[in-house]
């Protein structure tokens, strides 16, 4: 069957449905083209929003960033909300970074310091207000570092959101996109798909992780740039608990326990997400956890809040980071009319709203003002052509 659509989206994980709720606002004609849409990363994410917790010492523009989609969320949270009339999962619960040992601590105080170098709001909590501000804190807790403007949202609240309203308006094809080539005359693409279907149209944005691109992707594409934007897969397992009773913590805790990090992260729903492990992977298909990641994260959890022994274990989950050599996305023009909006990598929660809104504002016929001045600042350190740079 051979369908026609001005825009093609590949991949609804948060990259693509980011980009379809954008596409909606303009009123434009598209399909999602993904034969599990809601799935892959995103389905497995913990959904932190957390610009202050998770910067890097030398990654000043990535903070810079980080922050600036933060503070669009409240807005993407509201246009979610409007156009599906269902909730966002957006939740504005603070987050406790906290620390058992005097050279973890030494830690917090060296990233409150350079929180104060980025203007970012962090406060240092000695042993008695870290426990009054969470209650569930072991007593051997020695202090924290709060951060109030590291939030979240329920990623499977918003994924579900989503889908039901493009599945609602019939903009979801489900089917894996086998290759993306040039149409023969005129202008436009063609995709190709698993299950032997062909959609036409002037627009196609690449928002699948790109595990081998030049399988997939026109063979013009210059062999260098294909490299570049294959996916780099960053495995993370994670748990979920059931907190039936409402026992646990009421605010996201991060613990740092001889360097190695872990966070609770407790939602509206009862769940708590318990995460996650980072390990290089070549693997990208039949993804397991290993026992000892499931050893090591509930032994952190338990360790900060005790209470967490009492609870159900209810899924262990194991996802692929799509990172890239440098850590920013991918998001730009690889060919005319052939976009990339991928490689979020930790921060796909956070980023792919605001990097989506700024790839439409860029395609859109008459961008607002508003949204040109988005990502200005940033589209170089996105494009996929900055290694050429
Ligand atoms: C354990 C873990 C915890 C995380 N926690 C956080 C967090 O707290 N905060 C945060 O911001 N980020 C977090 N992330 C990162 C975040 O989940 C990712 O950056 C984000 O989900 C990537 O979204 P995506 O849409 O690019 O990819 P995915 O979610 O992987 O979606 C890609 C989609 O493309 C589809 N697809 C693939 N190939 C094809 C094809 N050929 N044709 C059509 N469709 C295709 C897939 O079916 C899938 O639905 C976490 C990730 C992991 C693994």
């Amino acid at each position: 069957m051979d369908t026609y659509t001005n825009i093609i989206v590949v991949g609804a994980g948060i990259s693509g449905l980011s980009v379809a709720l954008h596409l909606t606002e303009i009123s434009a004609d598209f399909l999602l083209v993904d034969p599990t849409p809601g799935q892959g990363a995103s389905h497995v994410a913990a959904g932190m929003l957390a610009p202050a917790s998770e910067v890097n010492y030398d990654e000043d523009l990535m903070g810079a960033l980080l922050r600036k989609a933060a503070r669009y969320w409240e807005d993407f949270s509201k246009k979610v909300e409007s156009l599906t009339n269902s909730e966002s999962g957006y939740e504005r619960r603070p987050t406790m970074l906290i620390a058992t040992e005097r050279g973890d601590l030494d830690e917090l105080i060296r990233l409150e310091g350079y929180h104060r170098h980025l203007n970012i709001e962090s406060h240092l909590l000695g042993r008695l207000e870290a426990r009054d501000t969470e209650p569930t804190l072991s007593p051997k807790v020695i202090g924290g570092l709060y951060t109030p403007m590291d939030f979240q949202v329920d990623n499977r609240k918003l994924l579900k959101s989503l889908v039901e309203l493009f599945d609602s308006r019939k903009q979801i094809f489900r089917s894996a996109v086998t290759s993306v080539s040039k149409n023969g005359k005129g202008s436009g693409w063609t995709v190709q798909t698993q299950d032997g279907n062909r959609i036409s149209g002037q627009f196609v944005i690449l928002c699948n992780p790109m595990d081998a691109p030049e399988e997939l992707l026109p063979s013009s594409l210059d062999e260098k740039l294909l490299r570049f934007i294959t996916s780099r897969a960053v495995k993370g397992d994670i748990l979920r608990l059931r907190d039936q009773m409402d026992q646990g913590p009421k605010v996201c805790v991060r613990s740092i326990r001889n360097g190695r990090w872990n966070y609770i992260v407790p939602r509206q729903s009862h769940e708590i997400v318990v995460g996650a492990t980072q390990e290089e992977s070549s693997q990208r298909t039949h993804l397991s956890a290993k026992a000892g990641s499931v050893l090591d994260l509930l032994f952190d959890a338990t360790s900060s809040i005790p209470i967490l022994r009492e609870l159900s274990l209810v899924e262990v989950g194991t996802g692929l980071r799509p990172g890239t050599f440098d850590n920013y996305p991918l998001v730009g023009e690889l060919l005319p009319g052939l976009y990339i909006h991928s490689g979020h990598y930790r921060h796909g929660f956070l980023l792919a709203p605001i990097t989506a809104a700024a790839l439409v504002s860029s395609l859109a016929p008459e961008p607002q003002a508003q949204d040109e001045a988005i990502l200005v600042d940033f589209s170089s350190i996105m494009s996929p052509y900055r290694f050429q740079l």
